[in-house]
């Protein structure tokens, strides 16, 4: 099943991709397997999933040291919101963090970096829908928000947004393209399962797909 789902989804992104002159020439598939018990984790490693996407430091402490001494190619990425005081045990576990979207953090995580001697890839993440429920920088503070984490010298990959649900992906990921070009940052971390082919043809690096690849979540 998740062999399979993998396999179509493989082709419906260089399906997206092929002659779409905004489309990036590499794309990281992250499965994101929050929610996803241990035996479904084994079949998408077994598959040839090597990136992987957790949206709690908890969660993923619990069902990733093991499989990554196991599978030392796999790389986690956090999606998921992160409390600075998280931030070590994050900077410990995770190859990329895609939650960064705010100062205090941005501190924390620079401290943490220094004292684990591990930089993983920061993606800052912008609130493109405005939403105050949502985790991610306000648009208008962004420019602020990336000019500090340059100043930390914090290893910044590129920008991440969720649109809202109902909204039509394509104008918020334009937008979050716009501010990457104009900050210089090459990352785009967009696109899930409902709107990945609107991301990669808009200009994804990283799309991080749950349900299309695994089905439902277990809650
Ligand atoms: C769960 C999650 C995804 C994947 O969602 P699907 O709709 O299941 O593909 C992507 N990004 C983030 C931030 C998530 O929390």
């Amino acid at each position: 099943m998740i062999a399979e789902n993998l396999h179509s989804l493989r082709l419906s992104i260089a399906k997206a991709q092929a002659g779409a002159p905004l489309a990036a020439p590499e794309i990281t598939l992250v499965a994101a397997s929050k929610q996803q018990p241990l035996d479904a984790l084994q079949a998408a490693l077994a598959a040839g999933v090597t990136d992987f996407g957790e949206n709690r430091v908890q969660e993923a402490e619990a069902k990733w040291p093991k499989l990554l001494a196991a599978h030392p190619q796999a790389r986690l990425h956090l999606i998921g919101g992160l409390q600075s005081n998280k931030a070590l045990e994050a900077v410990r576990l995770f190859h990329a963090i895609h939650s960064l979207d705010r100062p205090r953090l941005a501190d924390a995580l620079a401290e943490a970096m220094r004292k684990e001697g591990r930089r993983p890839d920061c993606y800052i993440q912008v609130n493109t829908g405005e939403e105050p429920q949502k985790s991610g920088v306000a648009v208008r503070e962004a420019e602020a928000l990336i000019a500090y984490c340059k100043g930390l010298e914090l290893p910044l990959a590129g920008l991440m947004c969720v649109p809202p649900p109902q909204a039509h992906p394509a104008p918020h990921f334009a937008l979050l393209r716009e501010m990457a070009r104009a900050q210089g940052l090459a990352g785009l971390s967009i696109g899930m399962s409902g709107d990945y082919e609107t991301a990669i043809r808009m200009g994804a690096t990283v799309v991080r797909i749950g349900t299309a690849l695994f089905g439902a979540r277990v809650k």
